[in-house]
């Protein structure tokens, strides 16, 4: 028979964010699934079940760490910092990033499952499906996004490309960016994700030698593919990367763009009508020195944003309430906290195509919460 339990806490926030955060709250559970949310009081009366305080905390959904690439967790402080893309690449390069230390990956997703994330979703290479052994055995949720990359051969590489569903999540296909994985191949990944009903993934607009690269200039970046026989017969499309992503049919609701730092107003306008997912990584962004995407536009825009930690390579954590942190200490507009906590709950969890199980404390969902640290409510620097 199904055990039911409470936990009662001083708040609750949902994720949802057009709902206000609930005092006093208590959720009812069975260790597995949610049956109830709401105030104590409302409870209190058929409590049966054990009650567990947990006194005067902010209980939010177990996060979602909507952009990461894990098998990178042995780079941590190996790579320089605020130089430009350039030469943070081949400072990763130099480090035989392509030998997993999983050892390091599983040390990583503890850390990270400790701070309440409970999903990811996580760019693989085709080679390391022990990623998702190692996230099964954890308990955690994920997305992995095996990543096509290179010019040449093109279609021929999509078949190896494994889809479907696992034990806690899916594998699906991802691209790594339009000016560096083959068109066809793009759109081939894009169609079979959506056949198979998965999400697809792929970085836009990271960085200017990218934006340059697409409008044909033979800039350091693409002399660095040309010298790893990566680039083929690399035609450059004279498009930004989102009208070129928009043209092959890569924009939907079901596409995270991670990233987005080098946007006009009209890419901005591409992807709120396409409804694409916008995934953020401030931190990263930084720490590589690319700049800073335009969040308020996209906000403004009504797209889903998600906040991403992406890899250890380029962060100095993976900690998503760091992530948010920052992000709420920099952004010029206000924004509720309702709001802000659905950027690492429900709205990475949509465009993860998790929010049937995860992303918000509602009846019917996965029993995974997280709380809130106390320096994200005053806003002081974790
Ligand atoms: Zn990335």
């Amino acid at each position: 028979m199904t055990k039911i339990e409470y936990i009662r806490c001083k708040q609750i926030i949902t994720g949802n964010p057009c709902q206000e955060p609930i005092d006093n709250g208590c959720i009812v559970h069975d260790g597995h699934v949610i049956h109830g949310v709401g105030t104590y009081s409302q409870f209190k009366n058929a409590c049966s079940g054990e009650v567990t305080d947990l006194g005067s905390v902010t209980i939010v959904p177990g996060l979602v760490n909507a952009h990461c690439h894990l098998e990178l967790s042995k780079l941590k402080g190996k790579t320089v910092s605020g130089e430009g893309f350039i030469p943070w690449l081949l400072s990763m390069m130099a480090h035989n990033y392509r030998e997993i230390d999983f050892i390091a990956v599983e040390q990583a997703v503890i850390a990270a499952r400790d701070q309440g994330v409970c999903c990811y979703g996580d760019i693989v290479t085709p080679q390391n499906g022990k990623i998702i052994d190692i996230l099964t055995n954890l308990g955690i949720y994920h997305t992995c996004f095996f990543e096509a990359f290179g010019f040449l051969p093109a279609v021929s590489q999509a078949g190896i490309f494994p889809h479907g569903k696992t034990d806690l999540g899916a594998v699906a296909g991802a691209g790594h960016a339009l000016h560096t994985t083959h068109p066809a191949m793009l759109k081939e990944i894009k169609r079979k994700d959506s056949k198979m009903g998965l999400p697809f993934s792929i970085h836009m607009a990271e960085h200017e030698d990218e934006i340059g690269m697409l409008m044909g200039e033979k800039n350091s970046f693409y002399k660095l593919l040309e010298q790893n026989n990566l680039l083929g017969q690399y035609v450059p499309p004279m498009k930004t990367p989102i009208e070129h992503g928009r043209d092959l049919g890569l924009l939907d609701s079901t596409t995270l763009a991670v990233h987005c730092v080098k946007v006009s107003d009209k890419d901005i306008e591409t992807l709120a009508n396409t409804a694409t997912n916008v995934c953020l990584c401030p931190r990263s962004n930084e720490f590589i020195g690319v700049g800073r995407a335009p969040w308020e536009k996209f906000l403004d825009a009504g797209i889903r944003v998600c906040l991403g930690t992406d890899s250890i390579a380029s962060n100095h954590d993976l900690n998503l309430w760091n992530e948010l942190s920052y992000f709420l200490k920099r952004i010029e507009q206000s924004v509720s906290i309702s709001e802000a906590i659905s950027l690492i709950t429900l709205n990475p969890a949509r465009a993860l195509l998790m929010d049937h199980k995860l992303g918000s404390l509602e009846k019917g969902k996965i029993f995974s919460y997280a709380v809130m640290p106390e320096s994200i409510i005053k806003g002081e620097k974790l």
